[in-house]
């Protein structure tokens, strides 16, 4: 677990697999009420991937689309997500995805649904299911996605523009990188094209930092990798 003062709600689950506990995690989730924002959400967008993942990826909140799916990373923004993804070799099914905030905040301007940003009180109340998935996936690397996701997890001394694209020290147990969150892309009105190279550049950072790990744990172990942990 991340926070020491911070209960993971993988804390109280005793039995099962790991894939199992998650599922029950994702169900319990389903019903929370820890603040406000459930209230007017369609639904709790729980994280989804592989549950032993090397690389665990951390957004802000679902947004329209992920709300009405029930999915993560599935609207605009995980579209560009994808293929900056494909683009640094990385297999989306073999990571895990996830946000920092698993309702749809947002304002209503006429009849459209406009994003609105959690504040500091909802990301600490959803801390009780991030640290949950953290601590039964256990992967070599957080990848925290724009401003929220950092705040979530990372220290403040922290600064994603500043720190972004190193593996920074962190924490005994998992290694962190910083990078912008996909709809950054969407958003930015110059330099695009290099505001996007920079992305999957980090993104490159990332796969390698796994695969050497990954490497390092089969030195370890003598095995192939399973059961690193
Ligand atoms: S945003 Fe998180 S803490 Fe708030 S109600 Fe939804 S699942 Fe619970």
């Amino acid at each position: 677990m991340l926070d020491t003062e911070t209960i993971s709600a993988a804390d109280q689950l005793h039995d099962g697999t790991r894939e199992e506990k998650l599922r029950k995690l994702s169900r319990q989730a389903e019903h929370c009420t820890r603040c406000d924002l459930y209230e007017n959400a369609t639904q709790t967008v729980f994280g989804e991937g592989m549950t032993d993942a090397s690389l665990f990826f951390i957004g802000e909140q679902p947004g329209d689309k992920e709300d009405i799916a029930g999915a993560p990373f599935v609207g605009p923004a995980g579209n560009i997500f994808n293929k900056c993804l494909e683009e640094a070799g990385i297999d989306r099914s073999e990571c895990y995805v996830t946000n920092a905030v698993k309702h749809f905040k947002f304002r209503l301007r006429g009849k459209r649904r406009m994003h609105q940003r959690p504040n500091a009180g909802e990301v600490q109340a959803c801390r009780w299911w991030l640290n949950g998935e953290l601590d039964l996936v256990r992967p070599h690397l957080i990848v925290a996605l724009g401003a929220t996701a950092a705040n979530s997890i990372a220290p403040r001394k922290f600064k994603v523009m500043r720190d972004r694209g190193t593996i920074l020290p962190f924490d005994e147990e998992y290694a962190l990188l910083l990078t912008v969150h996909p709809s950054y892309l969407l958003r930015v009105r110059d330099d695009m094209a290099l505001q996007r190279e920079l992305f999957v550049r980090d993104l490159r950072t990332a796969a390698q930092f796994v695969h050497e790990a990954a490497k390092e744990s089969r030195r370890n172990t003598g095995t192939n990798g399973a059961g690193r942990r």
